[in-house]
């Protein structure tokens, strides 16, 4: 009796979903209602472990103390203000990821997309003004993934998310990732940039041939093109360090920011260097909410925390050790064909189709995602611990011995 009117709240607050959301996500039938750290509980006290983490934004878990302090603080001295006016803790986010990076200048938006638009809109002004006219073109990767707008959906390299909504943005083209010489030879008298993802999440979790990368900034330099590394996913040290590029010894011109960098709290950044962020001069490009005193005070909070407490280190070894539980899995089950990540992004690629296993996965208390229908993708928390990913490991070797 007890169980059936607990078991009530998630199916009356699904049935209402149904009637007033909008239908563009296939949702899994949990209410989430309350996080700490990995786990999550549902609307009828159900407990999760998150490996899916927001889709790899809550880096340093649910509610991270001092994240949860930082919105706190904020919240009750100035929420929002206009960028007409000089916000000082978009200032200090703003000084902290140069300090961190190669950048030296820092555009905030609210998204990953808006901040791939930033960054596109910046590697054509800046080739106008330089080499003028008939230079706008982006070369960009297939099965990549750069957002859900028009700029986003222009770039990714996927045929499933454009289908429906042409005219799409002129300009683009897709190579295959990891493969210099086609990229070489797509570049053009038209070409100003090149925009690719360090390690591919929504694609599959791609990582590149070793030296691809040194090779891509080569061409760069060589054909004067942009740069542009979307590190949306792979940033905030989602893979083991705090940017996926210093793993492969290169800066780019541009880089993209966004979900893990303020903790769950919306935000977006597009950094550069000096000389190319001066050719988004004033009036040029703008946001209302970007890098509102909110959301960049809870980004310093998640920025200081991530590089003061272990957090990367932690990410390192807990990589480390959920790939090698991952493989151990493999020796066991042939339909895994293959086990591949860097830091916590990591994917484990099937040769039977993944939706499944994740349904089962959630109703045993295991939070995870599928991308490309065969690949499923672990993004926990970069604070997760060894005993977490045993249970992991645990409920994922059930359900791997129930496949037919
Ligand atoms: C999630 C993602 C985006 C889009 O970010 P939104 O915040 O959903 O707009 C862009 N690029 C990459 C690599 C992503 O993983």
């Amino acid at each position: 009796m007890k169980q059936s009117s607990q078991s009530n709240q998630s199916q009356q607050w699904i049935a209402r979903n149904d009637k007033v959301i909008a239908k563009t996500y296939g949702r899994y039938p949990l209410v989430p209602v309350r996080g700490a750290g990995c786990k999550l509980w549902d609307a009828d006290g159900r407990e999760y472990l998150d490996m899916l983490a927001g889709v790899a934004v809550n880096n340093l878990g649910h509610c991270h103390p001092r994240i949860v302090a930082a919105i706190k603080a904020q919240a009750e001295t100035l929420i929002h203000c206009s960028n007409y006016y000089n916000i000082p803790q978009q200032i200090r986010l703003a000084e902290l990821l140069c300090e961190n990076s190669f950048a030296e200048r820092v555009f905030f938006c609210n998204s990953g997309a808006e901040a791939n638009e930033a960054a596109i809109k910046l590697a054509r002004k800046q080739s106008l003004e330089i080499h003028g006219p008939g230079r706008s073109e982006v070369l960009t990767a297939l099965a990549s993934f750069h957002g859900r707008t028009y700029c986003g959906i222009s770039a990714t390299g996927q045929e499933k998310v454009k289908q429906g909504f042409e005219p799409l943005l002129p300009g683009f083209r897709h190579l295959p990732f990891g493969d210099i010489e086609a990229l070489r030879s797509a570049v053009s008298a038209e070409t100003c940039a090149i925009m690719l993802e360090p390690i591919q999440g929504e694609g599959g979790v791609n990582i590149p041939p070793a030296g691809y990368f040194q090779q891509v900034r080569n061409l760069c330099d060589e054909k004067g093109l942009l740069l542009i590394l979307d590190e949306v996913q792979t940033g905030c040290g989602r893979s083991g360090t705090l940017f996926a590029y210093e793993q492969e010894g290169i800066t780019p011109d541009i880089m993209t920011l966004a979900k893990g960098l303020a903790g769950g709290v919306p935000i977006g950044a597009m950094l550069a260097g000096d000389a190319l962020a001066e050719h988004l001069g004033p009036g040029t490009h703008g946001s209302t909410f970007g890098g509102n005193p909110l959301a960049t005070a809870t980004g310093i909070a998640s920025l200081e925390t991530l590089l003061g407490e272990g957090i990367l280190e932690n990410c390192r070894a807990m990589g480390d050790y959920l790939c090698a539980a991952l493989e151990t899995l493999q020796q066991k089950y042939p339909f895994i064909s293959a086990v591949r990540g860097r830091g916590l992004l990591i994917g484990l690629e099937l040769s039977i189709e993944g939706g499944e296993l994740v349904k089962t996965a959630l109703t045993r208390g295991l939070l995870i995602n599928c991308t490309v229908g065969k690949v499923l993708r672990f993004v926990p928390p970069l604070i997760i611990t060894r005993t977490e990913i045993d249970q992991a490991i645990n409920i994922l070797d059930e359900i791997f011995s129930e496949v037919k």
